[in-house]
């Protein structure tokens, strides 16, 4: 495969050429979302990162198995395995079986990456059905002296592990630093060391989700499914293994442990990590209490959004930082972010009316060249964009007669933008009825806005009259310190 794609290895913290196990096929696993909540938007950013590699390999000519799990079991709630399972702990709370919860947050988690435009993996297994093949490797792992078994649990034996490899390789942590931040182990922990995780655990009597093993009944431990799920359908060495920045530790290290435990060499050649969104500088997370949820951006109504946001715009939002940079969230990062869209989209719907001329003033296969680059060096989105704004530049100019481009040019172009905007990035243009609930939002923002003159110019009574007629069509107004707030009340 003739390309020049760079991808920072996390493994190795440098960027490497991309070369394929057995070109052109690729495997992809990419770390899917706990079903116990709904995902964020935060969970979001991370899917869209790697539904952009998916698709720029894809692009590439690579022949692409992108595997995307759904974690529906084992999911503890702490780092050392001493808390509960999420997907039992929300059932209780909701009063719902565990897989009520697991398909009703699975379905949201599907409404939102189509939203969003992420294409849905090649195969998307869940850790629930995959127990025999997590219990297989428990015994590879047990047989080569990497495991023991206590009280019907199994762990992973850290020191047994660290007499023969490296632990905490991919995450730069060591075992006696890790330590230092650990809180002392209560008596009461059963294992033999506070490093190690559990590879399945022991169900007690009121504990729903469990399955028979020679152990007796219990349930997988987290990391095992990733483990048993990507060697399954990617082999025991695959490509790329991506995830948030937060897997990295313990989840993504205890996969490598595991994996060179029971095969006796790590599993993936490319880990791939997204950074976090973040809101005010801190991460955004469901536990931390400062998450909203997709669907409460697309409708504006959560107390920190000023208005909604079509998907496309957040999409659009999402692109303009570099994955592995952290990405802060504001109402005013957004609105702009609405503006380059809108200029993007409108730009792109011109190139199909633009006039030829004999003559060109723009190297367009410069330009094609600068924007393989951006997505070479990386998947660099935001140079990427910024060279397409340049494009943009060039389209207006050509379409106010003031730059020539040859209809050979103008077509290229036209495929330029087609492929890197809608094929690569990901972004497609809005429905009508997005275009049309963008239209509703800035004519909000115009008549508030002349509202305020009206108030400024201490014209209470036109100031008033805005207020009451939109009352009559049930759009409330409220002023705050922060400027005026509206909703359309519907009953
Ligand atoms: P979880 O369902 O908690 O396993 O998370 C699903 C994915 O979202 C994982 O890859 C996490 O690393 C990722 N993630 C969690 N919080 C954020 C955040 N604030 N920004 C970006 N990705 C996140
Ligand atoms: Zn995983």
């Amino acid at each position: 495969m003739q390309h020049n794609l760079y991808l920072y290895n996390s493994l190795t913290r440098q960027k490497e050429k991309f070369e394929a196990i057995s070109s052109p096929f690729v495997g992809l696993y990419v770390c899917g979302p706990t079903v116990y909540s709904n995902v964020h938007l935060g969970n979001s950013r991370t899917f869209m990162t790697f539904d952009v590699l998916f698709r720029y390999l894809k692009y590439l000519g690579y022949k692409v198995r992108y595997v995307r799990n759904i974690t529906d079991v084992g999911h503890i709630t702490t780092e050392f395995d001493e808390g509960v399972d999420r997907i039992g702990a929300q059932a209780k709370l909701e009063m719902l079986e565990p897989m009520e919860v697991v398909q009703k947050y699975t379905v949201y988690f599907h409404w939102v990456m189509e939203m969003f435009n992420n294409l849905p993996p090649s195969i998307e297994p869940t850790a629930t059905g995959h127990i025999i093949e997590q219990i297989e490797m428990v015994k590879k792992i047990l047989d080569a002296g990497f495991a023991y078994e206590i009280n019907g649990s199994v762990y992973f034996d850290v020191r047994a592990y660290l007499e023969k490899h490296k632990y905490g390789e991919l995450s730069g942590r060591n075992v006696e630093e890790l330590f230092e931040n650990t809180r002392d182990l209560d008596g009461q922990d059963e294992k033999k060391f506070f490093a190690d995780f559990a590879l399945w655990k022991n169900a007690s009597a009121e504990h729903i989700m469990r399955w028979p093993s020679p152990w007796g009944e219990g349930f997988p431990g987290w990391h095992l499914e990733c483990s048993a799920m990507s060697t399954k359908y990617l082999g025991e060495v695959f490509d790329i293994h991506g995830g948030g920045m937060d897997l990295k530790f313990p989840h993504h290290e205890s996969e490598v442990a595991q994996n060179t435990a029971a095969c006796g060499h790590g599993p993936v050649r490319y880990w791939l990590h997204a950074n976090m969104l973040t809101v005010n500088g801190q991460k955004m997370s469901k536990s931390l209490g400062n998450s909203f949820l997709p669907h409460e951006l697309f409708s504006g109504d959560h107390p920190v959004l000023t208005k909604g946001y079509s998907p496309m715009v957040v999409r659009f939002f999402m692109m303009q930082a570099h994955y592995r940079s952290p990405l802060d969230f504001s109402n005013e990062a957004i609105q702009a972010a609405a503006k380059g869209y809108k200029r993007l989209m409108t730009a792109i719907a011109l190139i199909d009316q633009l006039k030829p001329s004999a003559t060109s003033g723009f190297d367009v296969k410069e330009f094609t060249e600068k924007c393989h680059s951006a997505m070479d060096d990386d998947l660099n989105t935001p140079i990427l964009i910024s060279h397409l704004f340049d494009g943009v530049r060039v389209i207006n100019s050509c379409a106010e007669g003031k730059l020539p481009l040859t209809e050979n040019d103008i077509n290229l172009l036209s495929k330029v933008f087609h492929s890197f905007v809608f094929d690569i990035i990901g972004l497609r243009k809005e429905t009508a009825t997005e275009d049309q609930s963008q239209l509703v939002l800035s004519l909000m923002e115009f008549i508030l806005k002349l509202r305020r003159e009206a108030k400024e110019n201490k014209d209470y009574a036109a100031s008033d009259k805005i207020r009451n007629e939109l009352a009559e069509m049930n759009i409330i107004i409220k002023d705050s310190k922060d400027g005026t707030d509206w909703k359309y009340e519907t009953n």
